[in-house]
């Protein structure tokens, strides 16, 4: 047997994107499956960012680009980064990587000695402390639940900081819970870390736009300028343009640490895809009418969603404020069925007599909870649903 390193011992592979070829594997054996349990819009990406890429490769970008991005590419994300978010950033201070998930992992790496801490609100994207471990660092959860919206409190962040916290993660919109932070409850976070100038704050914005109602997207530092110099603020194309298999994903930030994080991805990937690259910048330049269309179907659908689940017995779902994501706890649920004894066994229940595939709670930190994506039609929705409000009903 190979002897393989400490690193790759401590960590696990993603569950989302395991659930999520289980699904299609037991699809492809014929299986009547429906997935709620990817992570990324169904919708193809836009013609004009496909004819983009495509005239990019015909006029010969089909090099090595500069390490941190092409200047096309870092002057669409500075453009970007000004209109949506009034926030100013030069070339040096942005740094281009194969998605946001490149983006946290550079930062990680850069960043992260053995025995730092990062805190890290539960429930999480999968990813974080993963990430964080590869880093010989230690993620420190702190469980906002369900009765406090899923986001942690000035208070509950200020409990979790020891001398050893390096970084602060806050994601919203959220993954999995479809949480979205307000500019006062940001300015209160704010101000815990202005007391605290050794933790860096990375903010992954990668939902930005996708919001419901009365919903607006702030950034801290629109609320907390003061703390723009330790602050990385990561987003990407993925699931605003329907490009997740495009890998475009950035960071913006601090010179000296997006200049160490460069260092890391240099000696790591090089330069992101050349044709990506045009495609991601023709995205960010182009008309943003798409990104409009895609969230409004989001919304519809996010509607459909928490309605019926909060008529299912047991059920109990916040409806989401971003992202296409519901978040149930299903608490209720389990305990009216015999023999399933928590989320893991719930998401199996589903997934075998249902035959509708989502994500359990645990992997995100947060169990006695279940990940529905509603990144689907609204036909699939409602089948799926349907068949789990029958299941339930019938005990
Ligand atoms: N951040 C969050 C919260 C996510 O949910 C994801 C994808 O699932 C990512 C980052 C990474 O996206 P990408 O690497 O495709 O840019």
């Amino acid at each position: 047997d190979i002897q393989l390193a400490q690193r790759v011992q401590r960590i696990k592979p993603s569950p989302t994107l395991a659930v999520t070829a289980f699904a299609a594997q037991l699809k492809a054996e014929g299986r009547d499956i429906i997935s709620l349990s990817a992570g990324e819009p169904d919708f193809d990406t836009p013609a004009h960012i496909q004819e983009a890429a495509i005239e990019a490769m015909h006029a010969g970008q089909t090099r090595y680009t500069a390490v941190d991005g092409t200047g096309a590419l870092k002057a669409a994300i500075i453009g970007k980064f000004r209109r949506d978010n009034s926030l100013a950033y030069t070339p040096e201070q942005i740094l281009v990587s194969n998605g946001a998930k490149q983006s946290f992992y550079n930062l990680c790496e850069a960043l992260l000695n053995p025995g730092d801490e990062v805190v890290i609100p539960a429930p999480y994207w999968v990813s974080y402390p993963d990430i964080v471990l590869l880093a010989d660092a230690t993620p420190v959860p702190v469980l906002a639940d369900q009765a406090q919206g899923f986001k942690i409190t000035p208070t509950q962040l200020e409990a979790s900081i020891t001398t050893r916290t390096r970084l602060l993660v806050l994601n919203s919109p959220s993954n999995p819970t479809g949480a979205t932070y307000t500019a006062t409850e940001l300015a209160g976070l704010g101000e815990v870390l202005k007391r605290h100038p050794q933790i860096i704050i990375a903010s992954d914005d990668i939902y930005e736009p996708i919001v419901f109602g009365d919903t607006r997207f702030t950034n801290l530092l629109n609320v907390c300028p003061e703390l723009a110099d330790r602050t990385v603020v990561m987003n990407g194309v993925s699931k605003a343009y329907a490009m997740t298999g495009w890998r475009i994903g950035y960071a913006a930030g601090p010179k000296a640490l997006i200049g160490a994080m460069k260092k890391i991805q240099s000696q790591s990937t090089s330069n992101p895809n050349s044709i990506a690259q045009a495609a991601a910048a023709a995205a960010l330049d182009g008309d943003q009418a798409c990104v409009e269309t895609m969230r409004g179907a989001f919304e519809q659908r996010q509607r459909l969603v928490s309605e019926r689940l909060n008529a299912m017995p047991g059920i109990d779902c916040l409806p989401s404020s971003g992202t296409f994501y519901a978040f149930p706890n299903v608490v209720g649920a389990i305990e009216r069925l015999p023999n399933i004894e928590d989320d893991i066994g719930f998401a199996q229940f589903l997934l075998d007599e249902v035959g509708v595939a989502v994500v359990p709670g645990s992997a995100f930190g947060a169990p006695g909870h279940i990940r529905l994506s509603f990144a689907t039609s609204m036909a699939n929705l409602e089948e799926a649903l349907r068949r789990i409000a029958t299941r339930l009903q019938a005990g």
